[in-house]
């Protein structure tokens, strides 16, 4: 493993939010698809499940999706951003079946507070161990999603085992049509 269990958990479940806005659309339209999401990556804590909640994870996910395309440094202001202004204050917590793992926010913060301060722990692990190049986006030519590669030896290069196997598939008859 390369990160802390926890950390790896919300880089991936931070590229699922972004992906949520990408290649298919709006994928968190209203505060069901919203409870499905929190649902399936286990978000525990309060939830107001109405509409400003809803447009403050949209505007957390267009914040975090800058990530992909920034510099070192301006990832560093980003993080230190989401820290300073929900008052982050690390600790360690064990829950629900989950390990030790960090939680800087109280559970009665805002869902997209405590969405935002944990990937900004996780992204300030990732800057410390100089691994920025790990946030990239799918090959996949008709793919606009992203992905961190977690993988041992730099080597993931789609976001889904769909893109994946769309591209492998196609590049498998483009060579059958060749020969
Ligand atoms: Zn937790
Ligand atoms: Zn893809």
């Amino acid at each position: 493993m390369l990160f802390a269990h926890d950390t790896e958990v919300s880089l991936n479940a931070t590229a699922a939010l972004v992906n949520t806005a990408r290649s298919s659309g709006e994928e968190l339209p209203d505060v069901a698809a919203l409870d499905a999401f929190v649902a399936h990556w286990r978000w525990t804590g309060s939830r107001t499940r109405d509409q400003a909640e809803l447009d403050a994870v949209r505007d957390l996910r267009t914040r975090l999706a800058a990530l992909w395309d920034m510099t070192e440094d301006e990832a560093v202001v980003l993080v230190n951003t989401l820290l300073r202004d929900a008052s982050a204050l690390p600790q360690l917590v064990k829950h629900d079946g989950w390990e030790y793992h960090i939680h800087a926010t109280s559970p009665d913060a805002p869902l997209a507070d405590r969405m935002a301060v944990d990937a900004a722990m996780a992204f300030a692990d990732v800057i410390r161990a100089d691994e920025l190049a790990r946030l990239r986006c799918c090959a996949a030519l008709d793919c606009a999603d992203v992905l961190v590669d977690l993988s041992k030896n730099r080597s993931r290069r789609f976001c889904s085992l769909t893109c994946a196997n769309r591209v492998n598939v196609a590049a498998y008859r483009s060579r059958r049509s060749a020969s």
